[in-house]
């Protein structure tokens, strides 16, 4: 009888230096009923890093790069130094020398390719030296384990930095390579992020994307569940930033996780959900420091949705509110105008409300935003803005939390449906 599948994501801060590499072991030995698929991001911040490392490389920095580079060499050889012993994991040290060998080469790379592509092809690297990394342990210490590059089996379009999921293809090709692959050696080690196009060159699925590859890799394999290990304890009620009192919710259905992301929470990345919601494959938010804990489950089940109130919190937002020149009613003839001249100024909505004279909107502060949308709509429109405000959102509201998030605030804008409550603070 073939072991029922699971698909595990560990995250930056979950692989962040020795210790907690061998924490992920430990987590693993308690599932030997299971076959594991494992999806890891790049170890701590080293996608930041790799972030600022490729610009210097754009600026063509020899001097800022190397040294960058340096640091995120120094940063893994001491995770494994602190893993394994001197005289151990000779391949694992070839290997990695050789991808610091394909970093530092890539400053002579053509600069002529689109920068997309270029970031793609250069911050991959961080998935691919924590997957080895991890294998190589999970190894030694497991026994049986193997190391699958994620861009022979996750292919995408051209659209480098976001790219999109070719599903047929995808799903194909992780069959093909991954069920036998779990039958043979029990854990497949892989790279959250990062994925390939048709000419097989590194395209991206835009960053914190490791959740979403961890579910196209469960939808792929019908797996029993995925689970997100994480550095919480399952998904709060409130961003704990922002919150002092949190909540953890125990349960809740696709939908209602679907809204909390659409609204702003980001525990998930949002596009993680929809693959496992077509499947009905459950998803798990665990803490890695406490596995016995039940974390959060989010599956289809409805019931539970309404129990516990949850607050997202906006901050830094612009309030837009336009009136026509001429005066005259903002019928739809002008509505659509409006839209067509936003969707040109490539504004993000978060909220928007009309009156008979006047429209009102919402945006992320963005200087850049603001200036062409006033260079759009100022022609026709009479343009206010009001900046430093705060969006509150609260799902499964009531009188109190309304008055909590509120209080001491001056309210600019209110909306409520049945279950959402939203409002624009100063
Ligand atoms: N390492 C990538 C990032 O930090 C992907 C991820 O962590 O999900 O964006
Ligand atoms: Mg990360």
């Amino acid at each position: 009888m073939n072991k029922p599948i699971l698909v595990f994501k560990f995250g930056g801060a979950s692989v962040k230096d020795g210790d907690a590499i061998i924490n992920v072991v430990r987590i693993l030995e308690r599932y030997n009923t299971h076959n594991i698929l494992l999806v890891v991001s790049a170890m701590g911040k080293t996608t930041n890093n790799l972030e600022h490392t490729f610009q210097a490389f754009m600026e063509r920095d020899l001097d800022v790069f190397t040294e960058r580079l340096t640091v995120l060499n120094n940063y893994h050889t001491e995770i494994i130094n602190s893993l394994f012993k001197p005289q151990e994991a000779g391949k694992l040290r070839n290997e990695l020398q050789l991808i610091f060998n394909q970093i530092a080469e890539y400053f002579n790379e053509d600069i002529t390719i689109p920068r997309a592509q270029l970031y793609d092809g250069f911050i991959s690297f961080g998935e691919l030296i924590s997957s080895k990394i991890l294998q190589c342990k999970i190894e030694m210490d497991l026994g049986l384990s193997k190391w699958i590059d994620t861009r022979t089996n996750i292919l995408t379009d051209d659209l480098f930095q976001k790219a999109n999921v070719q599903w047929p293809n995808s799903i194909k090709a992780i069959r093909k390579q991954c069920l036998p692959a779990l039958e043979k050696h029990g854990i497949l080690v892989t790279q959250g992020f990062i994925a390939a196009n048709q000419d097989g060159k590194t395209t991206t699925l835009g960053r914190e994307g490791s959740d979403y590859s961890a579910a196209i890799f469960a939808h792929a394999l019908e797996s029993e569940s995925v689970t997100i290990w994480k550095d919480v304890p399952g998904m709060l009620n409130a961003d704990p930033k922002f919150f002092k009192d949190t909540i953890k919710l125990d349960r809740i259905s696709f939908r209602e996780a679907i809204e909390l992301s659409y609204y702003g929470a980001s525990v998930i990345h949002p596009k993680t959900l929809k693959p496992l919601q077509n499947k009905k494959i459950p998803l798990l938010v665990k803490s890695f420091t406490a596995p016995d804990e039940p974390g959060t489950i989010i599956d289809v089940d409805t019931s539970n949705d309404h129990m516990v109130p949850s607050f997202i919190f906006k901050k830094n937002q612009v309030l837009f509110s336009i009136t026509p020149k001429d005066f005259s009613f903002l019928i739809e003839a002008n509505l659509s105008d409006i839209f067509s001249k936003l969707s040109e100024a490539k504004a993000e909505i978060n909220i928007m409300q009309n009156s008979a004279l006047s429209f009102s909107f919402l945006i992320d502060h963005d200087p850049m935003k603001i200036a062409s949308i006033l260079d759009i709509l100022n022609t026709n429109y009479e343009v206010k803005y009001n900046t430093d405000l705060e969006l509150v959102t609260v799902r499964h509201y009531d009188k109190k939390t309304n008055e909590f998030v509120c209080q001491n605030k001056k309210i600019l804008l209110q909306q409520r449906t049945r279950n959402t409550a939203r409002f624009v603070l100063a």
